[in-house]
């Protein structure tokens, strides 16, 4: 492909060059410390083009049975019986590792997932190095971590995570689970195994032992057949809201632990005494970040009535400059849709809001020809009814609503089944206190949108899902505390 395929918004090329690492034209599956072949593979494409990256192993029963049996070992016989300071040392050893080859990471990442390299490389990549980072630190501190208790891991824990962050959720999943002694079984999305498969590469260069991480290629059924293992002693899911009730369901009377990150439908909330210019930098990192594939995204804006006008014309204005395109040129505000199947959902959902009398608006700039591709878009007039403001679209397409009072305001924000972020934009603390104690989110920002870090809780209420990820609540969810 040529980088002049793709429009640059007025900016000379600048792409990230594919030349300093290799992709393998086929990837087996990581078991028991080995690349275990599979009888069946699929291909992983690279969706701003369409083009065939690499044939990866696919899953059956029989390979998940191979690999739980490979992270019982492992529990058993070593990573359960090593010292805490001595785990401390393999992940510390993981994140250095990764921050060595950060480049190879952020760019396979954008390949194979669509979003710009921008954000694999100043995003994704770093905060997946700071989990492991900060969780070699709590691996030798654990029962300071949980005064009074004594802490125990939990055994093997099948994860399970989604496309739309495929390094940064491996990186959740696993060094948590590591830190507090336990082993695991993970499963990357079908559209995007390439980073996970390259973290193995890395576990073999860290010398972790073989078992500790096993890392299954596949499809849905993979997940399932790995969730309903009766020898995986916790499930870690991230993905919808529809598997999730079904895995919760599956667990049910199993004695299995769980934790559950799912959807959501974020409040972006702008009252009039807010810093405007700031707010509608907010507005944009909240909803076109990654296209919008993101569970937290202020996906529905709450704007006061009194500065709509201004808000939605400097909001356009600010569109019209997102360049949308190459995914690996450092230029790029707004990579491809993650795939075909995606692009799909997004325009049912976008057709839905205009059939249901909600306002379009987009951009004037094209997209590219090839690949999968949504330009960043917005609607007004939107009723609280409208599928587009109830449902998950999880693309690029914001749902502006007004309103006169905060209290409206929290009403209409939480008339929403799902409950796992919003955001506030005001100069008030006295209202940023009143709105985030009021809003029924696991995660609320103040005059700021999708800021992520290790020592903070992530989670949802509601059909948002159940536990925490990240800081002490999501070291928690992998030790047994007994008081
Ligand atoms: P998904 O269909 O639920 O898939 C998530 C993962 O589960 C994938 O690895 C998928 O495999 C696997 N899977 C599918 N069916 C399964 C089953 N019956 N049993 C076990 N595993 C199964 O979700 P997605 O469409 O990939 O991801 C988007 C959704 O995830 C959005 O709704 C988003 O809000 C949510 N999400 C939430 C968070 C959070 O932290 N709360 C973070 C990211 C995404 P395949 O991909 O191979 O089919
Ligand atoms: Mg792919």
């Amino acid at each position: 492909m040529n980088a002049n395929d793709f429009l640059s918004g007025g900016f000379a090329p600048a792409p990230e060059s594919t030349d300093h690492f290799e992709i393998k034209k086929t990837y087996d599956l990581y078991i028991g410390g080995k690349w275990v072949k599979a009888a069946k593979r699929f291909q992983t494409t690279n969706p701003a083009n369409g083009e065939v990256l690499s044939e990866v192993a696919l899953a059956g029963k029989k390979e998940v049975n191979q690999a739980v049996k490979a992270a019982r070992k492992a529990y058993d016989e070593i990573w359960s019986k090593l010292s805490g300071a001595e785990r401390g040392k393999y992940l510390f050893r993981i994140a250095r590792l990764l921050q060595e080859r950060a480049r190879e990471f952020a760019v396979v990442e954008t390949m194979d997932g669509g979003k710009p390299i921008r954000e694999s490389r100043d995003v994704d990549v770093p905060l997946a190095a700071a989990h492991f980072f900060y969780h070699a630190g709590w691996a030798d501190k654990l029962t300071y971590a949980f005064p009074g208790a004594e802490v125990s891991p939990i055994g093997v824990v099948g994860q399970v995570i989604p496309w739309n962050f495929p390094l940064l959720m491996a990186a959740w999943k696993i060094a948590p689970a590591l830190a507090c002694g336990n082993t695991v079984v993970l499963k990357p999305a079908e559209t995007t195994p390439l980073t996970a498969l390259k973290l193995a590469e890395l576990f073999e260069d860290a010398g972790l032992p073989a078992g500790v991480v096993n890392i299954i290629t596949g499809a849905g059924e993979t997940g399932q057949s790995l969730v309903e293992h009766p020898d995986v002693d916790k499930v870690a899911f991230t993905g919808s809201t529809a598997v999730g009730k079904a895995i919760r369901r599956s667990v049910a009377g199993t004695g299995k632990k769980f934790t559950l990150e799912l959807g959501g439908k974020a409040a972006n909330i702008v009252f009039e005494d807010a810093a405007i210019n700031e707010a509608v930098e907010g507005i944009v990192t909240g909803i076109f970040f990654n296209q919008g594939h993101v569970c937290c995204a202020g996906s529905r804006l709450f704007v006061q009535e009194s500065v709509a006008d201004k808000v939605i014309k400097k909001l356009q204005k600010r569109m019209e400059s997102l360049v949308v395109g190459n995914p690996l040129d450092k230029n790029t505000d707004v990579g491809a849709i993650n795939s075909a199947s995606q692009l799909e959902r997004i325009k049912e959902l976008v057709k839905a809001g205009k059939e249901e009398g909600a306002c379009i608006w987009q951009p004037s700039g094209g997209v590219p020809r090839k690949g999968n591709w949504f330009k960043p878009t917005l609607f007004t007039e939107c009723a609280q009814s409208h599928r587009i403001v109830q449902e998950e679209i999880f693309g690029p397409v914001l749902a502006i609503q007004t309103f006169r009072t905060p209290r409206e305001a929290l009403t209409k924000a939480n008339n929403t089944p799902y409950g796992l972020s919003g955001g506030v934009w005001t100069d008030k603390g006295s209202k940023i206190f009143k709105m985030t104690t009021g809003l029924n989110a696991g995660v609320v920002w103040a005059n700021t949108f999708n800021k992520f870090d290790p020592t903070s809780p992530f989670g949802g209420y509601k059909e948002s899902g159940i536990g925490r990820e990240g800081g002490l609540h999501g070291l928690s969810a992998y030790c047994n505390l007994s008081h």
